[in-house]
């Protein structure tokens, strides 16, 4: 998406970002993730491929593209993802269409990935990639909201704190990090991370012209 001046001969172009939002289950990423995307006709979920089952409620090709091992390994061979990776047991990756095209053309994505794959993304694309790490309040306010998520058993709700434990020692990859103690603060810190890199120096491609400009002879 491109931002314009009143000069409809300058169109201030941006490149976009790629906006990855990582967290342990249970620190709030869906439902910022949600906010973001209901508020801002500028970012879009980049949508995983992945070969897990297909949740109750979960819509093929908004919430993910679910598919086969075979189909998945294929597609690796074929180098068709940005970065995947296998977590808790299923493979998840990043489909490579539209996401650079978008880019150059301004788009914005959010992503929700995890840490290994947020640093293959890093690796290929630093310059693109906006690194936010969610944290919970507390290790009891975690295991309440863990406990709180389904009727599941003891040891189910252990295995869960242990692979959110996991999660959380990957933090110091990231570039920001915001606790999530009230939904609506966490949520504004997002936004404010979000609309602080869109004015970066280096994102901003149309500046150039723009600057030139302010600095003609008068
Ligand atoms: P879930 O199965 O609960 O939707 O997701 C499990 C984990 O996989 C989450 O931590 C999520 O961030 C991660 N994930 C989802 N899509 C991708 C992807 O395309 N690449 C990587 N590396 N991780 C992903």
């Amino acid at each position: 998406m491109a931002d314009h001046t009143d000069n409809a001969d300058a169109p201030l172009q941006r490149r976009g970002l790629m906006f990855i939002l990582s967290s342990p289950s249970g620190a709030g990423k869906t439902t910022i993730s949600r906010m973001l995307l209901a508020r801002d006709e500028h970012i879009r979920m980049s949508v995983s491929v992945t070969t897990r089952p297909q949740r109750r409620g979960e819509i093929e090709g908004k919430d993910y593209f679910f598919t086969d091992r075979s189909r998945f390994d294929r597609m690796v061979e074929e180098r068709e993802f940005l970065e995947w990776a296998e977590v808790f047991g299923h493979c998840y990756g990043t489909p490579k269409s539209h996401i650079r095209d978008g880019l150059d053309e301004g788009q914005d994505f959010l992503f929700d990935i995890d840490w290994q794959g947020t640093q293959q993304l890093y690796q290929k694309m630093e310059r693109d990639v906006v690194r936010v790490f969610l944290l919970p309040p507390s290790l009891a306010e975690l295991h309440r909201r863990l406990t709180a998520r389904a009727t599941d058993s003891v040891d189910v709700i252990a295995g869960r704190m242990a692979r959110a434990q996991a999660e959380i020692s990957h933090w110091d990859g990231y570039d920001y990090v915001v606790i999530n103690d009230d939904i609506d603060r966490c949520f504004d810190k997002v936004v404010q991370i979000l609309e602080a890199e869109r004015q970066r120096r280096a994102r901003q491609t149309g500046l150039i012209g723009f600057v030139r400009d302010l600095m003609r002879p008068v």
